[in-house]
């Protein structure tokens, strides 16, 4: 049996061309690794003009490899391409993979390889691995109906930007008709969301650390001939792999609340609750920080207060929006939240980067006053607000629901209200889990709904709060503890500071808090 090898290279270049693994780039260690099945007959690169004098460049010495050059690639153009190539190089099949994953492990691919033969499969792909870590095969005949359903049924499917589930995504509209294999991890690694690609700054960093620490404990990363299962458990007992860059910045621009909700501590939270409201031009100086550490991220506004208080909120929302990799997140009481500054955020021409949460917590104005502490007559306002904000970020906004024992008898007719594509928030809600801050309020949740087995906190693996005048607290609930201030010292320094406490959690060494906590295993993003 013949066979290809595609290798996708198109869209974001990001860091895939980097010398970053002892003077080779991630795709110089995908071309190579293209050369380890025998069958191949040719190795395909699929690029766009962005990334064309890159990869002709890294291919300048290189035999036996073909570029496909296009402007926009799509999952349906993925498809199509495939299949034209199979049918001009006679192939039986193709292996894919995508040129920012250097780790591709030679034993699992060739097992996907031999399963997708053996069995004769239409589409063989391996499951319970971190991402980046393994190809994919598809059939001649397969991929030729594949990019059919993709101009048909699966349109939507096909028009979508080229993604790394390109062929699986248009199949999946209809799976009963394609005979799939799966090699699936003798351990199930995926809980872990380890992503080893080189396109984003967090998955660069996640990659070049893991090359490192591969080699301190001798187990080589230099070629793909390395043993999965001790990469993957490496990984898994890594705080410096768990927590590469951080995600999701929760930032205090308002201490002020304007209700009283009984999930939230506010005249609990001693260090936190008298600071003034953050000044826009430490936030300006922090927000480039933010885009220059991580570089993709979400912002959210909303740290132990009402954002919209904040007398200059609207300039605070589109500062975020000014650096395009950036996210904005907003919670709000949606009673201060006016036309005006929805207008001047939806100005800023990115409605598709925002997300607003709107504290609503009833379907009634009895169940809202006694959960949010403030008159039942402002809930008609917040419901007012839900509709106003989604007049200019439709679908972007969510009624939220905090799930306490006092409005559980609520929560069904909340979502059947909300849950309507046609209702005032186009179907789109948010049902949020209770947080007593370790104990410091009550127990109110109506349900455990926590793992059997516990995890490193994702708070600490992927957030970082920061308060009014800069300084950062290990997360929500330990907020008496500082890690650094975010207006003096450098972001990398003060995410760095974390990490001990990371490690800590993977040992299963907790604190008091940590140990009365149940937040861990919930994640913002
Ligand atoms: S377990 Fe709770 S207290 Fe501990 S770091 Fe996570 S969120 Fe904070």
């Amino acid at each position: 049996m013949k066979s290809i090898v595609v290798v996708y290279a198109g869209g974001k270049t990001g860091y895939r061309f980097e010398k970053a693994f002892d003077s080779k780039s991630a795709f110089d260690r995908v071309i190579e690794w293209s050369f380890l099945f025998e069958s191949s007959v040719q190795t395909l690169v699929f690029t766009d003009p962005d990334n064309l004098s890159f990869v002709n460049k890294e291919l300048s010495n290189i035999k036996n490899v073909s570029v496909v050059t296009k402007e926009n690639w799509t999952n349906a153009l993925i498809a199509s391409e495939t299949a034209a190539a199979q049918a001009s190089f006679k192939a039986d099949y193709a292996v894919l993979a995508w040129a920012d994953t250097p780790f591709l492990n030679k034993a699992l691919c060739l097992e996907i390889e031999k399963t997708h033969v053996q069995y004769r499969a239409e589409y063989t792909f391996a499951d319970g691995f971190a991402l980046g870590l393994t190809c994919s095969a598809a059939d001649k005949g397969a991929c030729s109906i594949i990019a059919a359903l993709a101009q048909d049924s699966q349109k939507a499917s096909g028009e979508k930007a080229a993604s790394r589930d390109a062929l699986f995504s248009i199949m999946s509209g209809d799976i009963n008709s394609f005979e799939v294999e799966t090699v699936i991890a003798d351990k199930d690694y995926r809980m872990l969301r380890l992503n080893f690609e080189c396109t984003t700054k967090a998955g660069f960093t996640l990659c070049r650390k893991l090359y490192e620490k591969a080699r301190e404990n001798n187990l080589s990363l230099e070629s793909a001939d390395f043993d999965i299962y001790k990469i993957s458990d490496l990984a898994e007992r890594s705080a410096e792999l768990l927590k590469t860059l951080p995600s999701f910045y929760n930032i205090q621009i308002s201490a002020k609340y304007n209700t009283k909700s009984l999930y939230i501590p506010c005249d609990r939270l001693s260090q936190v609750k008298n600071l003034s409201d953050m000044k826009l031009e430490d936030f300006r100086a922090l927000v480039k920080k933010i885009y220059e550490f991580s570089e993709n991220a979400y912002v959210s506004l909303s740290l132990f207060g009402e954002p919209s208080d904040n007398a200059d909120f609207k300039e605070f929302a589109c500062e975020v929006l000014k650096y395009p990799s950036l996210n904005l997140f907003i919670e709000t009481d949606g009673l201060n939240f006016s036309k005006e500054t929805a207008a001047a955020i939806a100005e800023c021409n990115s409605r598709e980067r925002v997300d607003i949460a709107v504290r609503l917590d009833a379907v009634d104005e009895n169940m809202y006053s006694k959960i949010n502490g403030t008159d039942g007559s402002n809930f008609k306002k917040a419901l007012e607000c839900v509709s106003l904000l989604n007049g200019y970020f439709e679908g972007h906004v969510y009624p939220q629901f905090t799930r306490m024992k006092a409005n559980e008898g609520q929560l069904e007719s909340f979502f059947r209200f909300w849950n309507e594509k046609t209702g005032p928030s186009s179907g789109k809600f948010i049902i949020v889990k209770y947080d007593s801050f370790a104990g410091l309020l009550s127990d109110e949740k109506p349900a455990d709904l926590s793992p059997l087995e516990r995890n490193p906190c994702w708070h600490l693996r992927r957030d970082m709060n920061i308060l009014s005048d800069g300084t950062v607290i290990m997360c929500r609930t330990r907020f008496e503890e500082a890690c650094g201030n975010a207006f003096k010292a450098s972001l990398e320094e003060i995410w760095s500071n974390l990490t001990a406490e990371v490690q800590s959690h993977i040992e299963q060494n907790y604190c008091e808090k940590c140990r009365n906590c149940d937040e861990y295993y919930t994640f913002n993003f």
